[in-house]
């Protein structure tokens, strides 16, 4: 393979959204070369790639004329066209994470399956192909409400999950094939990144909290490093590494586990990925997601994951109510907290929800980033 850290390197990535974007400009540190294909002509790296080709990451002809032009192929989403990929691979381009990884993590059925074969803990669960098989089931007394469904595929962001809580939540059941599991009660969540290189080196991440909001049920805080006892930490790396070496991935691994009432650790998901719950890490540790990805899939050492401080990570939602060309509110103001990182992922669109950008806000002291964290969410707006 060429050398990899030159300008003559062109790293193909699948998917041009904020995590194509912050992949960019890690590789661009390096001074290697971008190109990036998005379906979206105004996708948030398409500004910053050496090359933007806008078309279908989905589509197998569009994929395979994509690679004609890369040194290296790796994703910032699973959702790609997999039977170009693993074609591509068999004609010799190397591609991380591997299409075999991808074929597994994208189908959430066959990945909490893998999690079964090899032995990693998993709250439980069963297939089903419709919703008339799941209700029968219910019907029949074999399951038990509350229970979460999930469709196989192309869940994102928690579309495709619902939590069944009561016999009216049935009527809402996703009728494509899904998995139905446990419902893991008053869990609390976290997040744990591995690299690992082809020659199996591997590099965690300290473990990061995830806090909810109560009302909107969705993650509002990432604070790292999680709150939560070092044996805890010990049993969640151990989990999160023996995941990486069981995929035998190159690249990163993000996993996500419940600990439970009981201080059990379970396998939520996997993203064979740079990660939501690592976006901290671009100032709060030595190295960020995005450099230890590049690390991993060029085959290099992965560099080290201590924090510097302690930090928390918000997401910048579109706000409710708007939608069209955003304008953001409350800028100067943010800017104005000691400590506060801004990025602007530069969606030219909001709608409700959307992800158009994030702040991590560092200090020594954790209560007081998540303090100033609760002043960047009630201050800083993204609205139309
Ligand atoms: P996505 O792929 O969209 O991120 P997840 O599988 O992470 O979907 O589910 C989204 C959220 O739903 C989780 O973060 C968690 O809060 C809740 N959830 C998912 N599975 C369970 C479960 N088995 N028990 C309790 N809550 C769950």
């Amino acid at each position: 393979m060429k050398q990899t850290i030159s300008s003559s390197f062109r790293l193909g990535i699948l998917g041009g959204g904020q995590l194509g974007k912050m992949l960019c400009q890690a590789a661009s540190t390096w001074d290697v070369s971008t190109h990036v294909l998005d379906p979206d002509p105004e996708a948030a790296a398409a500004s910053i790639a050496t090359k933007f080709v806008h078309g279908s990451f989905r589509d197998y002809e569009t994929v395979m004329k994509f690679a004609q032009d890369v040194d290296l192929l790796t994703i910032e989403i699973e959702g790609v066209n997999i039977e170009a990929i693993e074609e591509l691979e068999k004609s010799g381009l190397p591609i991380y994470p591997e299409p075999s990884c991808l074929r597994i993590i994208r189908d959430k059925g066959l990945q909490k399956q893998f999690f079964i074969t090899n032995n990693l803990p998993t709250a439980n669960f069963a297939l089903f192909d419709n919703a008339s098989a799941i209700r029968q089931e219910v019907a029949s007394g074999n399951l038990q409400i509350p229970f979460v469904q999930k469709t196989r595929l192309s869940g994102y962001d928690g579309q495709g999950v619902l939590i069944v809580k009561e016999v009216s939540d049935l009527d809402l059941l996703f009728g494509s094939p899904s998995l139905v599991e446990f419902f893991v009660p008053d869990a609390m969540e976290i997040g744990v990144i591995v690299s690992r290189n082809k020659s199996g080196e591997m590099e965690c991440y300290p473990p990061v909290e995830m806090i909810f909001n109560p009302v909107a049920n969705l993650v509002e805080y990432l604070l790292a490093p999680a709150r939560i006892s070092d044996e805890l930490i010990a049993k969640a790396t151990e989990i999160a590494l023996k995941a990486a070496e069981a995929f035998q991935i190159t690249g990163l691994l993000a996993v996500e586990l419940f600990i439970d009432k009981d201080q059990n650790i379970l396998i939520n998901e996997v993203a064979p990925r740079p990660h939501n719950s690592g976006h901290h890490t671009i100032e709060s540790a030595i190295t960020s997601q995005y450099e230890q990805h590049l690390r991993a899939i060029f085959g290099y050492h992965p560099g080290s994951t201590k924090l510097k401080m302690p930090a928390v990570m918000v997401n910048i939602l579109g706000q409710e109510g708007f939608s069209g060309p955003v304008v953001y509110k409350g800028l100067n103001e943010v800017l104005g907290i000691d400590g506060v990182k801004l990025h602007i992922y530069g969606k030219i669109q909001t709608r409700p929800y959307r992800k158009m950008g994030h702040a991590t806000i560092l200090d020594t002291d954790a209560e007081q980033a998540l303090e100033k964290a609760k002043r960047v969410l009630s201050t800083l707006k993204a609205q139309a």
